[in-house]
């Protein structure tokens, strides 16, 4: 190994990709894992080594060595480059890790969105892949000489020293950097002086985790009722779950468990997955027996060949999933994997138990959440190529699954499948339709309120499920004008005839879900004597308002940046101790049902109370298991909940997802609220919804009585159409942002400038320089140029924009949002 650092040579990115030249290949262009280093390595290839493009090789970059992928491999130099400029690769440390055409749909993604492929690489593979949390130092210590201490400054006395404390000599360089402040200068300088080593470690499996299991194995006569309750909990779950599952599903702690031990009812013990993991098949759920439009729709999905978009249009409780579930098995059969794109997992536990309970073991979950190890594990698995189905969010749209024979986006029209605050801001259903043309497979996209975007996409097939199962009705939607509640001095949050339907769900033994747009208890406070607004010292925004109980603190708190204070008792301007609270939330909901409605039992299901892990399904748990009569929350709730006995939904205020100012407003707030009324009435008893707004004359309200998605459909394109927003024109949203508030609008002005001075042929419109919507978040300060153009010019005209990083000084981020749903 080369002790002097060796400067890398850059080389220029005009080898030809041409993966059938390994024979005659001397040498390979690697992507090595180094953010200074922007452009592809070129390393020689050892004699005897061989290597393919996606191997993860190590190589030696200046004095370490370091993770890198190989791109490309070249039979000959680029002009700059010569032989004896360049290194050897190391070793491959693992090998083929990407399915064929896996890097097209990288490089197509990193051109599409304007990113660096490294950061779509970044985002596609697990993270620790590549990264130097797997280089190791080690010492030599036959070649370390008596007295080494006294040629070393303090800083490599520190490594060497913590390095000789553990008896192989050898700890990760990141733990080094971690206990050592300024940790890198002592290696390099152990490593010029050729007293350690660095290598790379190979991603090792990771051991099946063993975890506390409870089994049911008898009865006691002489049980508590809470004992009762979690013991039934357990039967009806096959008598056998995980201690931490158990204790959440129920809401209960592990001492009532230890209990039900001590009575000879359940033993508790370490296990590594439960026995009906492992045997599936005798528990599996059958198919059931679909309708005439969901066999329609399954016929026409089984004779699919090859690339096809498909839009299941189906009212919300209309089948689509069982749809889904049946339309896989042939696939499957046939040997090939199914890739399932959901928006939130968190959100979702329904839809993968529904997977888990018909295909057992072939169901995997990939999300961001799990650790790092699992992810890679779960990487490894897909890579071997058996029929296997992958449910998971956003970015397992890169799931590297070698035979792909469907992709399925279920809630199609869900934002977060976009991603906004980190390149590539790409959206999962454009990168699944590449993916999909490339695998020569169909794209299935599902929802009951699909995006305009897909609802214009010319080239699919339509099918409708216009009924819910068993012709249940969708609920009846009653619109309350809530001026006229005031004229008639209802002073309440609850309408007239809210109250009616809150009263009666008790009395009739049913279940209700409260829609509030917003969390916490008020969204702003204000004084009112000066009519001073407590805001955010970091943002431009209000703060909210947060209480949760009689007593508790109060509290304000960004929803932004996360800044919170207590509240004070004065108003900081005037000194008036008159502050009032405006707005609505959760919080706020909550007590006041409270107050008006003491027998009612309430949940609130908002981010504030499902942060932890696993928050969701036990709260979700909690309502299926009768433990509370209504359900309070925000969009969460939107978001695929199939509860039976839910009759009554309520929109405490439309208005609030009603006036937003961005393009997607309109669309937006019709499929929050379609998606929330069709919560209602989905078991044997008839739903009800009832929707409260100062503005009955909206025209998504409008559209929402009748549920009738074409008539919103068609009056919201006409207006896109009037002024080229998509899914006509296209749009293209550079946001920068920086400490320093001119600097940030002189660099606007000038990448405007720049822009401006492209557009010769007048291919695009350029809007602005402007103020973001939100001028200041977390102290940095915003502007924005949206760049409209038509589709045809953005998909191929506009390559030069990421030159315009170059224009950006060093303390301004430049984010370019390809295609935003979001202006803010
Ligand atoms: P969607 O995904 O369209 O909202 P689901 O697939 O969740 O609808 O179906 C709603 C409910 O109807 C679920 O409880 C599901 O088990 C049930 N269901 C779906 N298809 C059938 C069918 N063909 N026969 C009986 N029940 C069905
Ligand atoms: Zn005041
Ligand atoms: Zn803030």
């Amino acid at each position: 190994m080369l002790n002097s650092p060796v400067v890398p040579v850059v080389a220029s990115s005009q080898g030809n990709y041409n993966p059938d030249n390994s024979q005659t290949a001397q040498w390979v262009e690697v992507l090595v894992d180094c953010p200074d280093i922007p452009g592809l390595l070129t390393y020689h290839l050892p004699s005897e080594m061989t290597v393919q493009p996606g191997d993860i090789l190590s190589v030696p970059l200046r004095n370490q060595i370091v993770g890198g992928i190989a791109i490309r491999l070249v039979s000959s130099l680029p002009e700059n480059l010569s032989e004896n400029q360049i290194r050897d690769v190391e070793t491959v440390v693992s090998e083929s890790l990407f399915p064929p055409r896996y890097w097209q749909l990288l490089e197509k993604v990193a051109h599409y969105y304007c990113s660096p492929l490294l950061s779509v690489i970044h985002t596609a593979l697990p993270p620790g892949l590549l990264g130097k949390s797997q280089l190791r130092i080690r010492l030599k210590p036959d070649v370390i000489p008596e007295g080494a201490t006294e040629f070393c400054s303090s800083v490599g006395v520190a490594v060497l020293r913590l390095l000789q404390s553990q008896q192989t000599g050898d700890y990760s360089a990141r733990y080094l950097r971690q206990q050592i402040k300024g940790a890198q200068r002592g290696i390099n300088e152990l490593m010029r002086r050729g007293w350690v080593e660095s290598y790379l470690q190979q991603p090792q499996q990771s051991r099946p985790k063993r975890q506390k299991a409870v089994l049911l194995v008898g009865e006691s006569p002489e049980l508590t009722p809470r004992q009762r309750e979690v013991l039934e909990f357990l039967r009806r779950r096959g008598g056998e779950l995980w201690l931490t599952e158990l204790l959440q599903a129920c809401s209960t702690t592990s001492s009532t468990v230890s209990g039900l031990e001590k009575k000879g009812c359940v033993v508790i013990q370490e296990q590594e997955r439960l026995r009906f993991a492992q045997t599936p098949d005798q528990e599996l759920d059958q198919p059931k027996t679909l309708n005439h439009a969901q066999q329609e729709a399954l016929n026409t999905i089984n004779a699919l060949d090859g690339f096809q978009q498909v839009l299941l249009h189906g009212v919300t409780g209309s089948g689509k999933t069982e749809v889904y579930l049946q339309a896989i098995a042939p696939i499957l059969q046939a040997g090939y994997s199914v890739l399932i794109l959901v928006p939130e997992i968190g959100l979702t536990p329904q839809l993968c138990d529904r997977f888990r309970a018909r295909y057992g073991n072939q169901v995997c979950i990939y999300h961001s959440a799990l650790s790092t190890g699992e992810r890679y594990d779960t990487w490894r698995q897909m890579l071997r190529g058996d029929p296997q189905i992958v449910i998971g969010t956003r970015s397992a749209v890169f799931a590297p699954l070698p035979k792909l024979g469907m992709i399925i986006l279920d809630e199609e029209h869900d934002s977060s499948f976009k991603q906004t605050q980190r390149l590539p801001t790409y959206h999962a259903r454009t990168v699944a339709k590449w993916r999909a043309e490339l695998e020569h497979c169909p794209l299935i996209l599902g929802s009951a309120t699909p995006s305009l975007e897909t609802w214009e996409t010319p080239e699919k097939y339509y099918l409708s499920l216009p009924e819910r199962i068993y012709s249940r009705p969708l609920p009846p939607i009653s619109v309350v004008d809530m001026r006229q509640e005031l004229q008639q001095g209802n002073r309440s949050i609850f309408s007239q005839p809210l109250q009616t339907a809150l009263q009666n769900l008790k009395a009739q033994g049913k279940q209700g879900i409260l829609f509030i747009p917003r969390r916490g208890h008020s969204t702003f406070v204000s004084c009112r004597s000066c009519g001073y607004v407590m805001e955010c010292p970091h943002c431009d925004v209000s703060l909210s308002y947060h209480y949760t109980h009689e007593g508790g603190t109060q509290s304000l708190r960004c929803h932004y940046c996360n800044h919170t204070q207590l509240q004070p008792k004065q108003c900081p301007a005037c000194g008036s101790p008159y502050l009032k609270h405006f707005g609505t939330g959760t919080q706020r909901v909550k007590q006041a049902l409270e107050q008006e409605f003491p027998d009612l039992r309430t949940l609130r299901f908002d981010s504030d109370t499902t942060r932890t892990k696993g928050a969701h399904r036990s709260l979700l748990n909690q309502f299926t298991n009768y433990e509370a009569d209504l359900l309070v929350g925000t969009q969460m709730l939107t978001k695929g909940l199939d509860i039976a006995q839910v009759t009554l939904v309520a929109v405490v205020s439309a208005d609030g997802v009603l006036h937003r100012s961005d393009y997607m407003a309109a669309e937006r707030a019709f499929q929050t609220l379609a998606q929330v009324a069709g919560r209602a009435g989905r078991g044997d008893d008839p739903g009800q919804v009832i929707i409260q707004t100062y503005n009955p004359e909206h025209p998504v309200i409008a559209a929402l009585y009748n549920h009738d998605y074409r008539r919103f459909a068609q009056a919201e394109l006409e207006n896109r159409y009037a002024y080229n927003y998509p899914p006509y024109g296209k749009l293209i949203l550079l946001n920068l942002s920086g400490l320093d508030a001119l600097e940030v609008q002189q660099t606007a002005t000038l990448l405007a400038d720049v822009c401006r001075s492209k557009n010769e042929e007048n291919q695009y419109e350029v809007l602005g320089p402007a103020p973001a919507s939100v001028m200041r978040i977390a102290r940095r300060y915003r502007w924005q140029i949206l760049l409209k153009c038509s589709r045809t010019e953005g998909e191929n005209q506009l390559s030069w924009l990421t030159d315009l990083y170059q224009f950006c000084p060093k303390n301004i981020s430049l984010n370019i949002d390809v295609d935003p749903l979001d202006m803010g």
